[in-house]
């Protein structure tokens, strides 16, 4: 097993030699790179290659499915993407950003964690169930999007478009999200396994706002940019309400038992005292993040010369919607708190997620083997900041799950998305033994 484990460490540093980096226009990719990492996968796992039926969506997607030998069974869907984010060359050890490089007992590179590891770990094991002549019962498919950092609509909403087409409805859907991580992070002491339940919704929109042209030495009481700036101040004094949606209660629930005293208590009733605890909780921006939609004003725009009034100013927002809201009411928030004129040009828009069930028996089993392979670990179910595709995919499965079976450290989950990403060898063994369970023991 150990040497199975550092040739998989291996293959995860080939996988990262490929700069597979999304841009949102497909144009902007260099999708011969794309073409390159298919093949590489296609010679690093023969036997997948061989047993499990193939086909591209889009040109570029891989989906696969592994036929079981009950048919009556609802189909299991595991997903991943291949695709990374841009790195800056410097401040790299290792070789830079594409070395793949495995050394110190890591492998280093973008794309290492986020999230070529799914791929080698779920494509290792299948290689691996398959040699030794493993069975599944149901239908077990593999999909691979390429465009996951610039929101899958090449990848995973064209993957869900022919899944629907054929007619195919899944049990579950596992894709990346959660981990298992120190518990500081939720205020307790043991180490957590915390699987994503639900995500918000990412969605932009630009604001124009329109004022007198001319020259700046006799001007109005107010600029465009003035009205602009009168604006982000009112939005931002006036926060969305709060509220405790399901998804958080049961995230508190969980942690609860693992609190001291008096507060084990509390956070056992969430919903009773919701307003005792809602202060503390506001006062921690990554808290404060489950309990309401958030505008962030990320960009703006104004004005060419210091003495020329700007006719129009923009600027942008970004929305995290929660469950229970909806963009539009985000948006009729910021017309009723600002009261001002303005217009609105939708740039991405798009809907929370459903909030997937802790008493289906696929939770169940995820829950059971989490327990197997880290016991020292508590499993919170969890609401995440951040997206995944697997959200595209919620119209063809009963849940979706976010969880990848993978031990990281603060200093570890920093670095997704910056530099000097990387992912230990020892989490390479972790995910193989956690996928081969998972598969084995799914009935
Ligand atoms: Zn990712």
């Amino acid at each position: 097993m150990k040497e199975r484990i550092q040739a998989a460490a291996r293959r995860l540093g080939e996988a990262v030699s490929y700069p597979t980096i999304s841009h949102f226009d497909m144009e902007d990719m260099d999708l011969d790179l794309f073409t390159e990492f298919l093949a590489f996968l296609e010679r690093s796992y023969p036997l997948v290659h061989e047993k499990l039926e193939r086909r591209l969506i889009n040109g570029y997607s891989p989906l696969y499915r592994w036929a079981g030998t009950d048919p009556s069974k609802k189909p299991v869907l595991f997903l991943a993407h291949y695709d990374v984010v841009p790195a800056l060359d410097e401040g790299w050890e290792h070789g830079g950003p594409f070395s793949g490089a495995v050394e110190d007992g890591r492998v280093w590179g973008r794309g290492s964690l986020d999230n070529k590891s799914s791929i080698i770990g779920l494509m290792e094991t299948f290689e691996m169930l398959l040699e030794e002549g493993f069975q599944p019962q149901r239908d077990l498919w593999l999909a691979y999007g390429f465009d996951e950092e610039v929101n899958g609509r090449h990848g995973a909403m064209k993957i869900v478009e022919w899944l629907e087409g054929e007619g195919i409805h899944f049990d579950f859907v596992l894709d990346e999200g959660g981990a298992v991580a120190d518990g500081s992070m939720m205020g307790i002491k043991e180490v957590v396994a915390v699987i994503g339940l639900a995500e918000k919704a990412n969605a932009s929109f630009e604001f124009t706002f329109t004022g007198q042209e001319g020259h700046s030495s006799t001007p109005p009481q107010h600029t465009s940019l003035g009205y602009m700036a009168e604006f982000i101040y009112k939005v931002e004094r006036q926060p969305m309400p709060v509220r405790l949606t399901q998804t958080v209660e049961k995230m508190l629930e969980s942690i609860a038992p693992y609190m001291p005293g008096i507060q084990s208590k509390i956070l056992a009733k969430p919903r009773l005292f919701f307003p005792l605890i809602k202060g503390s909780l506001l006062k921690n921006k990554q808290t404060a993040a489950l309990l309401r939609s958030t505008i962030a004003f990320t960009v703006s725009q104004s004005g060419s010369a210091p003495n020329v009034l700007p006719k129009e100013s923009r600027c942008t927002a970004n929305l995290r919607v929660l469950q229970g809201d909806t963009t539009a009411r985000v948006l009729d928030h910021m017309k009723q708190v600002s009261g001002m004129d303005y217009q609105v040009r939708p740039i991405a828009i798009e809907e929370p997620s459903r909030s997937s069930s802790t008493d289906s028996k696929a939770y169940t089993h995820l829950t059971r083997t989490i327990n197997q392979c880290f016991p020292e670990a508590v499993v919170i179910p969890y609401l995440m900041a951040g997206g995944t595709d697997s959200r595209h995919y919620e119209p063809i499965a009963d849940n979706v799950y976010r969880f990848q079976p993978l031990r990281l450290t603060e200093e570890e989950l920093a670095l997704v998305h910056g530099t000097g990403e990387n992912l230990t060898v020892d989490n390479v063994g972790r995910m193989l033994d956690f996928y081969k369970r998972f598969i084995e023991t799914l009935d």
